[in-house]
């Protein structure tokens, strides 16, 4: 105050800490979207359904026949901080999951209306159950909030309805449905191409229209994925890329052995665009040990190995796969793990760099014999 004296410090309510951090993993539809999709992969899923009612504001669901949540979860499975898959703080390190915070649903039901719809492969029946801020609540006046029986095949439906309905600010700050509708099928098609040779099919609709907007079958491949998500004239322009360090050694850390932290090791693959192709959009797909993730460095240096061959202002397009020891990468740098930090940031930039380079190389003299035959 105007008088000197600080304002008494108090513990702020547990529902407005919850809200916050609520509005920091899910800042906007496609981020809700990529934590519900990885939720339904690390269940085993082989088919995952995305439907959204403008741009995912008034309804977001997510379809999955995945191993289901068990009827005795229900009532927990919604508060922040409860997982069933991180057990103690060291198993960040070789965490395979994509969850390990247990904080993305709390989060959905802390601004949105949500409905869990959920089978597990040995009950009879399934369960369906509504949240609000982390807890059970009835469907109707004179309901119970218990989970009640219903028909339903082995999997997970969730549904989120009025998206940020008690966040008016950020309500507001969204402009077109039709650009959050944009956002989320960019995740669903990111996802789509990097599990394209992993048995899994993605679909992703607007409500209501009987056709969707990408749809993969669940055996394909990453080429085949992108082809449907981007058109075959992109596809034809693609090649693969590869490179690696001390590959080997990637085995020995799944086994569980430790990877030494000064040990230079990770595996590159991908589809890149060749010389002959540019847009004005960029299209930079990056996994890290099947995570998306977003990295400026990585993104600038494979981009800057093409400065020569394509016009100014343009871009590649680029999808990468990287793998690297589980505990060289921090994933646990963002709540929407969107960042990660990784050992050797240096010495991976070099290798990308000289791999993109060279297939460049390569593209072009092949180019060059060939029209000379
Ligand atoms: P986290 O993924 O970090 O554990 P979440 O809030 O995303 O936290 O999910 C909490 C728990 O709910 C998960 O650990 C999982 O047991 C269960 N769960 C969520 N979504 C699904 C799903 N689609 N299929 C099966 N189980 C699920
Ligand atoms: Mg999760």
């Amino acid at each position: 105050g105007a008088n000197g004296e600080p304002r008494k410090i108090l513990k702020l309510d547990e529902d407005v800490v919850n809200r916050i951090a609520a509005g920091e993993v899910v800042q906007r539809p496609a981020n809700a979207v990529k934590e519900l999709m990885e939720n339904s992969l690390d269940a085993g899923s082989t088919s995952i359904t995305v439907t959204a009612k403008q741009g995912g504001l008034k309804l977001l669901q997510i379809q999955d026949n995945g191993h289901g949540i068990r009827r005795e979860d229900l009532p927990i499975v919604c508060e922040r901080f409860t997982t069933s898959k991180l057990r103690e703080f060291g198993d960040l390190r070789t965490m395979s999951t994509f969850g390990f915070r247990g904080e993305a649903l709390a989060s959905i039901t802390h601004t949105a209306k949500v409905t869990i719809t959920s089978k597990t492969p040995s009950s009879q029946v399934a369960y369906k159950a509504k949240y609000s801020d982390g807890r059970l609540v009835a469907g109707g006046p004179g309901q119970s909030a218990d989970p009640k029986p219903c028909a339903g095949v082995t999997g997970t439906t969730i549904l989120a309805e009025d998206l940020f309905y008690n966040m008016d600010t950020r309500r507001r700050a969204f402009k077109s449905p039709g650009e959050q509708y944009k956002g989320i099928l960019d995740v669903v098609t990111r996802y789509a191409v990097h599990f394209g040779d992993r048995g899994v099919s993605f679909t992703c609709k607007k409500h209501g229209q009987p056709s969707p907007d990408l749809h993969t079958p669940p055996r394909s491949s990453c080429l085949a994925n992108i082809r449907v998500a981007f058109g075959p004239a992109l596809s034809r322009e693609l090649v693969e890329l590869e490179c690696s360090q001390a590959e080997e050694l990637l085995d020995q850390g799944a086994d569980g052995g430790e990877v030494a932290p000064s040990k230079f090791a990770f595996k590159a693959k991908g589809l890149v665009s060749g010389a002959d192709y540019s847009a004005k959009r960029s299209d930079f797909i990056l996994f890290i040990n099947d995570r998306l993730v977003e990295s400026p460095s990585i993104k600038k240096t494979v981009e800057s190995a093409y400065k020569d061959v394509l016009p100014k202002n343009t871009h590649p397009f680029v999808y990468l796969g990287i793998t690297m020891p589980s505990h060289h990468l921090d994933v646990n740098v963002h709540p929407t793990k969107r960042e990660v930090h990784f050992l050797h940031q240096e010495e991976l930039l070099e290798c990308l760099r000289q791999a993109v380079e060279q297939k460049l190389a390569g593209a072009n003299q092949s180019r060059t014999f060939y029209s000379q035959v």
